[in-house]
């Protein structure tokens, strides 16, 4: 049997999800960006399959999710809709056959370790899995990422891999108070990229704004949004820092 939403908690996420959509489309017709050209990753941890099922009903495809032990049997419980997984958690050498095997995106590579090891343990008879790569662009201790100075380095070694597709660079930069303080951490990786590319990398994406900061990432040339709290509200404290899977 499968779990359904009362119709006040649809109507509610109807809700949540087209204003979010909304944020999106003011903020990209105001910066002279495409609408389409900004995707939306629904990041969906911390809550159950019933409430993605939901948000799927309204069109939405793309899901990003932290943690492995909650993710796959999200994933086996939707298999009938086709949606598009996005891996959005810190990525360890002994979780990276689950994400090479279940998810089409990864967004936050920043090992040339891991790269090597999704890239054997991609499956011969799946399309290549696009990445990008997590860049740091302030100094945080425990918070994933690879320094700016090493992003080529690690662009160079992924672009050898032919089960890896790199598609451009991601960020979750700390909390900023105003919109240009976070719109010139955005600008920073928009540069890095800028520079990838016109080093002959073929780079499409910018994975950057969350909940807080998406006009200041857009603003900034984001192509994906990952976008929890503004959709399905608040969640537990815990899953946003921890795995408890380890
Ligand atoms: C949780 C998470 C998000 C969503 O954050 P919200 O503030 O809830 O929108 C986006 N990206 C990553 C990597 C996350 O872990």
């Amino acid at each position: 049997m499968t779990a359904t939403m009362s119709t006040g908690a649809t109507r509610n996420l109807r809700n949540t999800w087209e204003e979010t959509r909304t944020r999106i489309a003011t903020a990209a017709t105001k910066w002279g960006r495409l609408c389409d050209s900004v995707g939306l990753v629904a990041i969906s941890k911390g809550h159950p399959a019933s409430a993605l099922r939901t948000v799927a009903g309204f069109g939405q495809r793309d899901f990003g999710e932290n943690y492995l032990q909650e993710a796959l049997p999200k994933i086996q419980q939707l298999a009938d809709l086709s949606l598009t997984w996005h891996f959005t958690g810190q990525l360890q050498g002994n979780k990276t056959r689950t994400v090479a095997e279940h998810f089409a995106w990864v967004h936050t590579l920043d090992r040339e370790r891991i790269a090597m090891r999704l890239n054997e343990q991609r499956p011969h008879y799946a399309p290549p899995l696009n990445v990008c790569l997590q860049v740091s662009l302030v100094d945080e201790p425990g918070k994933g990422g690879v320094p700016p100075e090493q992003v080529l380095a690690l662009a160079q070694a992924v672009v050898k891999l032919p089960k890896l597709k790199l598609r451009g660079l991601m960020c979750i930069p700390p909390p900023r108070d105003t919109f240009e303080e976070q719109r010139a951490l955005f600008e920073q990786l928009a540069d890095c990229q800028r520079r990838l590319v016109d080093g002959g990398f073929a780079l499409d994406t910018l994975s950057m704004g969350m909940t807080a900061d998406l006009e200041a990432a857009i603003a900034a040339g984001a192509t994906w949004v990952r976008i929890g709290t503004a959709i399905f509200g608040e969640r537990l404290k815990k899953t946003d820092d921890v795995d408890e899977t380890t």
